[in-house]
């Protein structure tokens, strides 16, 4: 997040809008989470485990669907040969 949603003051990282005092922790608790899967899916596909790698990124791409979490999960399913969901996903990128 680089604005707060509410007022579009700049994010300075912390939990409180600095500008309206608008809650951002549940955010950025999402973001990390994210964060988090997309981490878990760049391991499972150096284990070579590409079914896990695609239930990461999907978690991934659910919780902040931003182009990297959307390439992720189209690698991931092209690699577990779900090539109609691959190339939907490739398509959906601008
Ligand atoms: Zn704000």
């Amino acid at each position: 997040m680089e604005r707060c949603p509410a007022c579009n003051a700049r994010y300075t990282g912390n939990r409180q809008c600095h500008r309206c005092k608008a809650d951002l922790g549940m955010l950025a608790d999402i973001e990390d989470a994210a964060d988090t899967c997309r981490k878990q899916a760049v391991a499972a596909y150096n284990a070579s485990d590409y079914s896990l790698m695609l239930d990461h990124a999907r978690r991934s791409c659910s919780l902040r669907k931003t182009p990297e979490a959307v390439w992720l999960m189209a690698c991931a399913a092209f690699l577990t040969r779900r090539f109609d969901m691959a190339m939907r996903l490739r398509n959906s990128i601008s």
